[in-house]
């Protein structure tokens, strides 16, 4: 056993050697594992990096998005906070309402200054009821806004804020006024007729019938107020044609000089009976590319109101010239008293009138203009009115000029 046990110790370099290859071995292995952790580490930082850079990235394309579907509304969008401070504008509602500065953080009635708007944000924020109000934007270019608001919470019956969206009804409240004027419009002109077509059958009745002088001059009375609701019809039906794009024109070249002659000589007994005379000059080279009916019918029109309106035993002058843009302008001139300048545009709007007696006395249903403006737009032109108060007045058009005067004839809906 003792001889054992000095062997051992004999050999104690041995163990020495043993236990200082073991330490190493374990230190070494010690600093392998933690070089790896090391890697490891610093690879699953850069990993974490990319994906925070790539989910940033598309934080930023999604807000990107968000931004851009939010600013290319054309309704005007509010966000507001639950103590009603600004959160976010849309670009639509900083042009209406010409916010150009920072305004988050303020609140609603300090950027747009309405009291109705003010309650309404109090009913929502205040109540959690969704609102709907109108409201009319004084200024040069007034405007009609609809808003719907409605409150937005946190998922757990706390109210956050509130969203408003404004809708721009300007135009919509326009045609709804032009509609309401041309019903009303179209009443008044059909009940003056009728009521005195109606008022003349009584007379009749009442016993005029049996006045030969009397019972000719209802009879003939009632022959113009039915001659005249006839006409209003036809004029009234012609428009609502033009206006629904139903009608076909037939496109096609047209000699203008010839045209206007034809013309002239249908509406001379009219001419006789005011004693007015015509001069046609247009030039014999001028064509257009026209559809000859509607053509004629806005000659018509215009030569009839010069006739109409002109000073009897005038000058009706009816003449053309090519203009810009291979357009042809075309003019009847008179020398009557002619239209005041505030009523240059307004004459082409249905049922205006200058002169409202002497228009019905004339058997004029204030639609003339109108629907000559109508035509001419379907063929690409214009139509205006020139006029020096008490020296006459111009009405021209614009046409396309007929390039060759052999282009092919063309059907399109006006
Ligand atoms: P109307 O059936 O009343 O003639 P129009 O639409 O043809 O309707 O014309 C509208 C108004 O324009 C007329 O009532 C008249 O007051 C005015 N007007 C049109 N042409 C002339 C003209 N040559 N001279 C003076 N006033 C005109």
């Amino acid at each position: 056993m003792e001889a054992m046990k000095e062997a051992l110790l004999g050999i104690w370099p041995l163990w020495v050697a043993v236990a200082v290859a073991a330490g190493g071995a374990w230190m070494g292995w010690c600093w392998r594992r933690q070089r790896r952790l090391q890697w490891e580490s610093t690879q699953l930082r850069s990993e974490l990096n990319a994906l925070r850079a790539h989910q940033e990235e598309a934080a930023a394309h999604e807000r990107s998005q968000k931004e851009a579907l939010f600013n290319s509304m054309v309704e005007g969008i509010l966000v507001l906070d639950a103590q009603q401070r600004v959160q976010l504008v849309n670009r639509a509602l900083r042009t209406w309402f010409e916010l150009n500065e920072d305004i988050r953080g303020k609140t609603a009635m300090e950027i747009l200054r309405h009291h109705e708007l003010r309650d309404m944000v109090n009913v929502v924020t205040g109540q959690g009821k969704a609102e709907t109000i109108e409201l009319e934007i004084p200024g040069p270019k007034p405007r009609v806004l609809q808003i719907n608001a409605c409150a937005f919470g946190n998922g757990q019956g706390a109210r956050r804020g509130a969203v408003l969206v404004f809708h721009d009804v300007t135009r919509l409240k326009q045609l709804e006024n032009l509609r309401k004027d041309f019903v009303a419009n179209v009443s008044h002109e059909l009940r003056t007729p009728l009521s005195l077509i109606a008022g003349c059958v009584e007379t009749l009745i009442d016993g005029a019938q049996h006045d030969p002088v009397a019972a000719d001059r209802f009879l003939r009375m009632i022959q113009k107020h039915t001659e005249r609701l006839t006409f209003l019809l036809e004029d009234l039906l012609t428009l609502s044609q033009l206006e629904s794009g139903r009608s076909l024109f037939n496109f096609q070249t047209v000699q203008l000089r010839g045209a206007v002659d034809r013309l002239l000589d249908d509406i001379r007994l009219r001419a006789d009976a005011r004693q007015a005379t015509f001069s046609n000059r247009v030039p014999e080279a001028l064509s257009v590319r026209a559809d000859s009916q509607r053509l004629s019918q806005v000659l018509i029109n215009l030569l009839d109101n010069a006739i109409k309106y002109g000073k009897p035993g005038g000058t009706v002058e009816v003449g053309a010239q090519g203009g810009e843009g291979r357009m042809v302008e075309v003019w009847v001139r008179d020398d009557g008293p002619g239209i005041p300048a505030n009523a240059l545009e307004r004459i082409f709007e249905r049922f205006y009138r200058v002169d409202r007696a002497r228009s019905r006395e004339q058997g004029g249903t204030g639609l003339g203009l109108a629907i000559v403006k109508h035509i001419v737009q379907s063929h690409g032109g214009k139509a205006w009115a020139a006029s020096e108060f008490g020296k006459g007045a111009t009405i021209s058009f614009t046409l396309p000029m007929a390039s060759d005067g052999n282009e092919p004839a063309g059907i399109r809906k006006g």
